[in-house]
């Protein structure tokens, strides 16, 4: 009989967010593939958890999922986890999942914090759903060219590095324009942690307004483009049509009565067109 690979959310900051069942998984499991044992030692010890652990990280993770899905075919419980938040999300991981479900093993997640998530619901941004794009490339001309793809009509979460931050809210500025609302998430569940909310144009001030806050951990969620009303659109192209054919009055009379908008709105728009 194979083990089970249990794919472990641990916390973004504050430890105590470790869940009950983490803990159970950590304390239960064979060995722990860690991104980086000094860091999960840390959680393990502050929960008295002895269990031994082994690293998994980027530069090993290929030759290491090897060894550890053979550990998985024997019958051993593996529990994997990153330094923080969700594994495999923008964090080493997915390779020996996949791995395991080549092989037939049982891979079975046990969630918990993530920093896109917690962003997320800390920014309060109505929607049925998000675009979570990562990390953007680091070259400033890939990361312009990435945000053009990025603007789909849902809210945008990125993470970023402090180092990086200023620059990425003002890439952001000037793909998305200055009056799209942001929400930029620092430090979260920690001692200074912040969850702002403010437009594009007055980021890069809020960032600078204090020499500390360039400093730490950024999610940032961009708010999605306004969506334009449906019958706004239809009476564009509405008034488009009917204006090759009649004058600028007449169309509006005829726009307003399919659209049901005001004739005098649409008696503007279609002068304007006209011109
Ligand atoms: N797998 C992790 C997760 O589920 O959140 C993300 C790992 S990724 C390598 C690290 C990035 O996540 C940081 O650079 C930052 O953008 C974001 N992050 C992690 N912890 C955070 C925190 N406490 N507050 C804000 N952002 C955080």
């Amino acid at each position: 009989m194979s083990g089970t690979l249990f794919v472990v959310a641990t916390p973004i900051g504050n430890l105590a967010d470790a869940s009950a069942r983490s803990l159970e998984v950590l304390r239960s499991a064979d060995l722990v593939a860690c991104e980086d044992t000094r860091t999960t030692r840390t959680l393990l010890a502050r929960y008295g958890i002895e269990t031994p652990t082994v690293a998994l990280h980027q530069h090993n993770e290929r030759a290491a999922s090897g060894k550890l899905l053979n550990l998985l075919k024997e019958g051993k419980n593996l529990a994997l986890v990153s330094d923080a938040g969700t594994p495999a999300l923008s964090d080493p991981g997915a390779l020996l999942v996949e791995a395991a479900h080549r092989a037939g093993i049982k891979v079975s997640p046990v969630p918990g914090p993530s920093a896109a998530a917690a962003a997320f619901s800390a920014a309060g941004f109505a929607a049925d759903g998000y675009l979570f794009a990562g990390f953007l490339p680091a070259a400033k001309a890939a990361r312009v060219k990435a945000l053009a793809g990025l603007d789909i009509g849902c809210p945008l979460i990125l993470y970023e590095a402090p180092h990086r931050v200023l620059e990425t809210v003002q890439d952001l500025a000037e793909r998305f324009g200055p009056e799209r609302e942001l929400a930029i998430a620092r430090e979260l569940t920690k001692k200074f942690e912040e969850v702002a909310r403010m437009k594009l144009a007055d980021a890069a001030g809020w960032l600078l307004a204090k020499p500390e806050r360039i400093q730490g951990e950024f999610v940032l969620v961009v708010a999605r483009s306004e969506p334009r009303p449906s019958g706004e659109i239809d009476a564009e192209r509405t008034l488009e049509a009917l204006l090759e054919v009649m004058a600028p009055s007449e169309a509006a009379k005829i726009a307003a009565r399919i659209t049901g908008l005001p004739r005098r709105l649409l008696y503007q728009k279609a002068l304007q067109r006209a011109k």
